[in-house]
């Protein structure tokens, strides 16, 4: 997908801090953390939002969800950590390619 930032990370055109990688998905750490480890997960396939997800690429995010635990085990999360997926203007979406933010390394209050 032209000018999508995650696209171009994906692609190796921009770099990022990579955790892992392999043929499908793409984690790397976010630029601006918000927590002492703060991980990015993708798709290497482009889908803007949340609520472009259907039947036809739904396996794509379960991979996702499959490989979390491996990469939260991989940098050490043994206590826990938080998923988050902002969708959407109201959420604070800010890159139109879904991407799972995986954080920890601290504990963390209920509230939003
Ligand atoms: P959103 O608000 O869309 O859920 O989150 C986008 C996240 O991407 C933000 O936490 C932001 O810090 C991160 N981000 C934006 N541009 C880049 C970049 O070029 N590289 C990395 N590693 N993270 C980025
Ligand atoms: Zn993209």
């Amino acid at each position: 997908m032209e000018n999508c930032i995650f696209c171009k990370i994906a692609s190796g055109q921009i770099p990022s801090d990579k955790v892992y990688e392999d043929d499908r998905i793409l984690c790397f750490k976010d630029l601006h953390p918000q927590a002492p480890i703060h991980l990015l997960v993708i798709s290497k396939k482009h889908f803007a939002k949340l609520t472009d997800i259907d039947s036809s690429n739904s396996a794509d995010i379960a991979y996702i969800f499959e490989k979390i635990p491996v990469i939260a085990k991989k940098v050490g999360l043994d206590k826990g950590f938080r998923v988050i997926a902002n969708c959407g203007e109201d959420a604070g979406q800010t890159v139109f390619h879904v991407h799972f933010h995986i954080l920890g390394g601290k504990k963390f209050s209920e509230s939003f």
